[in-house]
């Protein structure tokens, strides 16, 4: 009989459940079911036109070999440009790394700074996969708990006080998934200055969603703090900003320490993004952006629909979210746990949404709602959610 020897590692490593929300929508919408998705985080929109023909051109001039591994010189430009071009700062190119996608840094990142011993802090509700990797690199998981009352931003006295002698990173993530909170400038500013006091903590600051901002909110990248720049890595990417989820392509700007170490895991884990992919990306940062504004202000329509609609129904209370595509209502009046409300409104309704806790125990009495969907699919969502609770 085969006996397996996994590596004990792999018991820690958590999932993404709005994968296994979408598996079960297409299940029911391949038994014929009418199935609205407002559980999956990507836009609803192609790629622009402009994106995809420049990786067909690169394709088309021989570019279907490894590149270097940190992406190609071209591409690490046009970000650096880029990054001046919405953040007003300058960034060495050197300390750039494309990668496939946002979570590569994520999982390199968790490498580099999570072992037994050490404490690293994430946002709770959060992106699922910080917690899994936390976990899988078994360094000790410290939630940053996150509050309706607040609008879902993190309070920088409620991190620093959390920091200790073994913490040797924070995660944060504003705009924010699964949330759409986002954490005002104050706040920022405050984190930054108090961990002045800490230099042995790293800092990972997702900002996925940084073009993905409504209502005026200003998006404030950790990049603007120089006092911290050789001790914050900088996430972002294609994936959610240009409709290109499935081209997977992504990048940091890590610290110059980092760099070296980051390059071998890059060596190590895939050589090099796709070739295609990063010509596809310069063309994404070089062009007009007006195809991003298009999309972002279809995004702030449909949030108003969202909002205001879920608010006028009994029992459901939603905070206004200024940022990504998400809104996180709370669902208690309807007495229901998160996980009641997310099967029932699948199976019964049709309307696929992922419960709270898929991110974390503190999204208890909440769902998620993605509103990456067209505006008569969210009216209609709206109107199947009012008939359950009825
Ligand atoms: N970070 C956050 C907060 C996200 O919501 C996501 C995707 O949903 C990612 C990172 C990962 O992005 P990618 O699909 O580019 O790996």
């Amino acid at each position: 009989m085969t006996k397996l020897k996994f590596a004990e590692n792999l018991s820690y490593l958590g999932t993404e459940s709005a994968f296994e929300v979408l598996a079960r929508a297409n299940q029911l919408a391949l038994s014929g079911r009418d199935i609205i998705n407002l559980g999956i985080g990507q836009p609803d929109f192609s790629t622009p036109p402009h994106i995809v023909e420049a990786a067909i051109k690169a394709l088309r001039d021989g570019h279907h070999g490894y590149t270097p591994a940190t992406g190609i010189p071209e591409l690490r430009a046009a970000i650096g440009r880029d990054l001046n071009r919405r953040h007003n700062v300058e960034v060495n190119t050197e300390q750039i790394v494309v990668v496939p996608g946002g979570k590569p840094t994520l999982f390199f990142a968790m490498l580099m700074f999570g072992q037994k011993g050490s404490e690293i802090m994430y946002p709770n509700p959060g992106f699922p996969i910080y917690e899994s990797m936390i976990n899988f690199s078994r360094a000790k998981p410290v939630p940053i708990a996150l509050q309706e009352e607040n609008g879902f931003a993190f309070s920088a006295e409620s991190v620093l006080e959390q920091i200790s002698e073994d913490t040797s990173l924070i995660i944060v993530n504003s705009p924010a998934n699964p949330t759409g909170g986002v954490t005002p400038r104050q706040e920022l500013d405050k984190l930054a200055e108090g961990l002045m006091a800490y230099p042995h903590v790293t800092v990972l600051s997702d900002e996925i969603y940084s073009c993905m901002l409504y209502e005026g909110r200003e998006h404030v990248s950790f990049l603007h703090y120089p006092q911290l720049r050789d001790r914050v890595i900088v996430l972002d990417g294609w994936s959610k900003t240009y409709a290109m989820t499935g081209w997977r392509i992504g990048y940091a700007v890590w610290p110059t320490s980092c760099i070296d170490f980051v390059t071998r895991l890059c060596i190590n884990d895939h050589s090099c993004v796709n070739a295609a992919a990063q010509y596809a990306a310069i063309a994404a940062l070089e062009h007009s952006q007006d195809d991003v504004q298009r999309m972002v202000s279809q995004f702030d329509a449909r949030r108003r629909i969202i909002v205001d609609g879920l608010n006028r129904i009994k029992g459901i209370y939603c905070a206004d979210a200024a940022g990504a595509f998400y809104v996180f209502p709370n669902i208690e009046g309807t007495g229901m746990t998160s996980r009641q409300f997310q099967n029932r409104l699948l199976e019964e309704m049709g309307v696929a949404t992922v419960a709270g806790t898929s991110f974390g125990a503190w999204g208890e009495g909440f769902v998620r709602f993605s509103y990456a969907n067209s505006a008569d699919n969210i009216e209609k969502a709206l109107q199947r959610i009012s008939s359950l609770l009825d």
